[in-house]
């Protein structure tokens, strides 16, 4: 029998023309039976609404070609299951394991059991399928190609094979048995009255034949096509192709409807001129908008905005507003965030990866705990997460804070050893003081005795709860996590529908891995081996939401799930060069060639302007098109060509939103962004201050904030100048206070620096890393080189001073990593060579200085347990200064040179102590002779260990001016010291703290750099 298509341009009524002639024949034989092909779920759900709407859909069928193929094997009784996404997925993992371990795999071997190859041989299968390629003859086939082609026909081979052993067809195998079974059965289908295939605008090979098979028993077969016959159209191209492939594998006959769109003049304009010579630009009467947005967020905002002002100003339902996307992984996260700000519901066609879900990407990181020993990340987080329930553990959720703290303090980086030292040394010891200003690491959250004692024993159970060693078959391994989950009570309370999706996702993941276990007859494997195959599934299958068909939402399609659907608003975003169109790339695994010999579908010219076309024409009343110009490099991004062919036909230019431009707040999405633009606008409308004045009056302090610190200059109370808190300041920084020369170099470095760090105590946490800091080396370098020159024999001989260095290394580095807290690397003995070596140097190097200096003194603290302080006099008083002098050297006249060990050599120049940021040694010398008492200092130098040579600041030969005056040797260097000193002190206490960022960058150290708004990064 004759195969009728409809041809026609959208929305001229080619569904209408269906029901109608649904309506006849069922009007004649009222059970039918009648069938309705579309694309998917989503057209299925839409055609029934409208043949409800139009009198009932008693007798009438509608599905997707799934549905249809189902149908024709049950009647046909050859039902068989069909592998859920999960199993197919296992099986064909061991369709791969299979060919590997015959030797047929060679070119794929290295990456044959990663997820990625899987998903992409999963496509080549389902895509060959569809088209109706046998594995024979594909497999014949690739022999004239390559060893790619080869191996992927080795691996359909032995996937069928696997498939049909069992008894089980997958989502595309299904057609095949269904084709087969109309070939084997010339009467089945035929008490069908009427088969109507709507919406499609192209078909797979499986589809055209069950369509040829069918309209040889079905007395009335329809089938609808855009475009126009014989049309040349750019836009109809890929119809026109549809047609023709139809036309040669089967009778048809082509009927028209009158091209008489019911479309607003200028969305009928596009429709008809779209890709067109010689287009004509009409006015548009804001029924079309283009609009240029900066990047790809701000379009799913934009986009959003624009379709929820249809629902709100005209009256739309959010069942009629669609937003098409050609790139949906891209834009998800923009639009799930702007839709749940705007309080816009979106229902998404296309699911996402199982494990990017939340829970189960936490899953998979608690399973990664035993495998990776216990890392210190992965363990906070699995205390943390909430998608576990740890009480039976007696764990809560906020003990990850503790836990963060003992990391912290104990150095712990990976490993249960590390975690089981930390917090039993932590058990055994008192509750400490608050940490010393100086110390790092530390803090109020570090657990003690029996704290830490509950979080070892907690930890403990928990791993052994966790942790299997052996084999199992995947079964029991199944079963193991089943048990696990249930103990951990993992979503238990699934509150949202993503986690029920996960949820349920998971559940059928573990049933797929024992089915494919059963089926394949696989061995006992190890936890690693179980993990590797879970995670394998998880990423390779998708989720989605259940579909709640009859609550509204906004419908969010890809450009192909589009077709055949109407909306009165419909948004396009993603009109940028080489994003829609996508950039057509020649298929790796299957060459252009080689498609055309199998009949697939060309990866090259894929008229993709066709596609455009049916999804700017979905829109009944109203479209947006938009597009980003910002890449996210911050280049400009070119205009999609279909951008460009639509703008043609559009009188008015396109809208650009740029964002420091203030806008209408009656156009705000949600009531922070109505905020957010009256602060910009300086003023919130009276129609909006009953809900939103709180906010309103909160925000201005923000923008206050703001504007102090977008200025050039930084000044004011937002930017560190706290003039208001003088009063509490000079109490804190009074007479009594004592100061290190530490803390008055921060400020003489960057005095807002001093505030975070010093007057608010804040620190940088890092994480422990293996091997010693900075820090840690100064220490175990300082005390070497003290207690050697304390034993050695004769300190002002180098050789003596050598001698005694060598156990004093020794016996230092041997308790260093337990005194000093660090985790030695596998450098750490290197790292001793290396040290030792430099200490030696250093002797050598200081001795030749200058003949005469014999060591006198090491260590010598003063300010400090009962220690006298150095007095600086400063402005209206004295200063107290605290400190530990390195070094001290007296020669034959009593007179006294002062060394400072540096393990650095950055600022130890003289333009440092002139601009203030290094003033330690000058205030050593001083305290020699005034707080210590050891005589006349005559020179001063800091000593570079690790180069074994001195900075070249040299306190005797010292010179500088500042402010015209001219400071020279250690009387010039003592004086001007002391100026900065007081100007520090003065600075402080007046509340003074304005960011000054240091000449060469900020260092990483200082507190404030995640956040300062002076931030300056350091060069190189
Ligand atoms: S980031 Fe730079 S400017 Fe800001 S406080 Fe730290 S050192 Fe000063």
């Amino acid at each position: 029998m004759t195969i009728k298509i409809l041809i026609s341009p959208p929305a001229t009524g080619k569904t209408e023309q269906c029901i109608q002639r649904i309506q006849d024949a069922l009007r004649e034989h009222p059970m039918g039976p009648v069938w309705v092909v579309v694309p998917d779920r989503l057209q299925a759900y839409a055609f029934r609404r409208r043949l409800a709407a139009d009198g009932g859909a008693i007798g009438a069928h509608v599905g997707n070609f799934g549905d249809l193929y189902q149908e024709i094997l049950r009647r046909a009784a050859k039902s068989v299951p069909v592998a859920s996404e999960p199993v197919g997925h296992r099986l064909l993992r061991s369709a791969i394991h299979q060919v590997k371990a015959a030797g047929g795999l060679e070119y794929y071997a290295p990456i044959a059991e990663k997820p990625g190859f899987l998903r992409v041989v999963e496509g080549v299968i389902a895509e060959l399928k569809l088209a109706r390629v046998w594995p024979e003859v594909f497999h014949e086939a690739s022999l004239d190609y390559g060893v790619k082609q080869i191996e992927l026909a080795r691996i359909y081979a032995a996937y069928q094979e696997i498939i049909g052993k069992i008894g089980w067809a997958d989502q595309e195998g299904v057609n095949w048995l269904a084709t087969e079974a109309l070939e084997m059965e010339p009467d089945l289908m035929r008490d069908l009255l009427l088969l109507i295939v709507d919406g499609f605008d192209s078909f797979n090979g499986a589809q055209r034949a069950a369509i040829r098979l069918l309209g040889e028993r079905v007395p009335d077969l329809l089938i609808t096509l855009p475009g126009t016959q014989d049309s040349e159209r750019t836009a109809h191209r890929r119809f026109t192709r549809s047609l023709q492939k139809l036309a040669a594998e089967m009778p048809v006959e082509v009927e028209h409807l009158p091209n008489n769109p019911y479309l607003h003049p200028p969305l009928a304009n596009l429709e008809s001129n779209l890709f067109q010579p010689e287009p004509r630009a009409q006015s548009t009467q804001n029924r079309i908008i283009q609009l240029e947005v900066r990047s790809q967020p701000e379009e799913a905002r934009e986009a959003l905005r624009w379709l929820k002002a249809r629902i709100l100003r005209d009256d739309f339902s959010p069942f009629e507003c669609a937003l098409i996307v050609p790139n949906l992984e891209k834009y998800r996260p923009y639009l799930r965030e702007a839709g749940d700000e705007f309080g816009l519901p979106l229902r998404f066609t296309k699911g996402e990866p199982l494990a990017s879900a939340p829970p189960i990407a936490a899953l998979l990181a608690l399973l990664d705990l035993t495998l990776k020993n216990f890392p210190r990340r992965l363990t906070l987080e699995a205390v943390r997460t909430p998608y576990f329930d740890l009480s039976q553990f007696n764990f809560f959720h906020d003990d990850a804070i503790s836990l963060e703290a003992v990391s912290l303090h104990g150095q712990v980086i990976e490993g249960l050893d590390q975690w089981e030292d930390a917090l039993l040394a932590l058990a055994s010891a008192e509750p400490t003081p608050e940490s010393d200003e100086d110390a790092a690491g530390g803090g109020s959250a570090l657990p003690c005795g029996e704290e830490a004692a509950r979080l070892w024993s907690g930890l403990k159970t928990f791993a052994d709860r966790l942790m299997y060693s052996g084999l199992q078959t995947t079964g029991e391994w199944v079963r193991w996590l089943e048990d696990l989950l249930e103990d951990l009570q993992f979503l238990r309370d699934r509150e949202t529908p993503r986690d029920e999706a996960a949820f349920l996702g998971l559940r059928e993941t573990l049933r797929a891995l024992v089915v494919g276990e059963l089926i394949t007859e696989e061995e006992a494997i190890d936890s690693r081996h179980f993990v590797t195959n879970l995670k394998g599934v998880l990423e390779a299958t998708g989720y989605q939401e259940r579909v709640r068909w009859k609550e509204p939402a906004i419908q969010v399609l890809g450009v192909l799930e589009s077709r055949g659907l109407r909306y009165r608003a419909v948004a396009v975003v993603g009109l940028a060069e080489g994003v829609f169109p996508e950039i057509e790339r020649e298929d790796p695994f299957l060459p252009e060639e080689l498609r055309e010999v199998l009949g697939l579908e060309p990866r090259l010219g894929r008229e993709q302007g066709g596609l455009f076309y049916q999804a700017a024409t979905r829109a009944d009343e109203n479209l947006l098109l938009t597009r980003p110009y910002l890449a996210e490099d911050g280049e400009r991004w070119e205009s999609s060509p279909f951008w460009i062919a639509s703008s043609v036909l559009i009188e008015e230019s396109p809208v650009v939103v740029r964002p420091e431009l203030p806008r209408s707040i009656q156009d705000a999405g949600s009531s922070q962004e109505a905020l957010f633009w009256a602060v910009r606008r300086q003023g919130l409308p009276k129609e909006f201050e009953g809900v939103l004045l709180p906010r309103w009056q909160h925000l201005r302090i923000s923008r206050d904030i703001l504007q102090a610190r977008l200025e050039r200059e930084p000044a004011g109370p937002f930017d560190g100048d706290l003039c208001n808190l003088a009063i509490s300041l000079e109490e804190r920084y009074g007479a009594e206070h004592t100061w290190s020369p530490s803390r008055l170099e921060t400020y003489g470095t960057c005095p807002h620096r001093f505030f975070v760090q010093n007057a608010l105590d804040l620190e940088v946490r890092e994480p422990p890393e293996p091997g010693y800091d900075a820090r840690q080396l100064g220490t175990m370098l300082h005390i070497i080189l003290e207690e050697a020159y304390r034993q050695a024999e004769k300190p002002a001989d180098p050789e003596s001073v050598i001698d005694a260095l060598e156990h004093v290394a020794e016996e230092v580095f041997a308790g260093a990593p337990e005194r000093f807290g660090f985790r030695p690397t596998a450098l750490w003995e290197v790292d001793q060579e290396h040290m030792l070596s430099d200490l030696k140097e250093t002797v050598l190097a200081i001795a030749e200085l200058g003949e005469g200096w014999i060591p006198m003194a090491y260590e010598r603290v003063f300010g400090l347990e009962g220690s006298p302080s150095l007095s600086v006099e400063v402005e209206g008083g004295f200063v107290q200064v605290r400190g530990v002098v390195d070094r001290l050297d007296e020669d034959d006249e009593g007179r006294l040179r002062v060394i400072d060990y540096k393990t650095g050599s950055s600022h130890l120049s003289p333009r440092d102590l002139i601009e203030g940021r290094r003033l330690q040694l000058p205030l050593y010398a001083m305290a020699a002779s005034q707080a210590l008492d050891l005589g006349k200092p005559a020179e001063g130098l800091y000593w570079i260990i690790r180069s074994a040579k001195a900075g070249s600041l040299r306190l005797s030969k010292f010179r500088g001016e500042v402010e015209g005056e001219t400071f020279a040797g250690l009387e010039g260097a003592f004086k001007l010291t002391q100026q900065h000193v007081s100007r520090i002190v003065m600075g402080v206490r007046s509340g003074s703290f304005l960011p000054v960022p240091p000449r060469g960058g900020c260092p990483s150290y200082c507190p404030a750099v995640a956040w300062c708004w002076r931030y300056v990064a350091s060069g190189w």
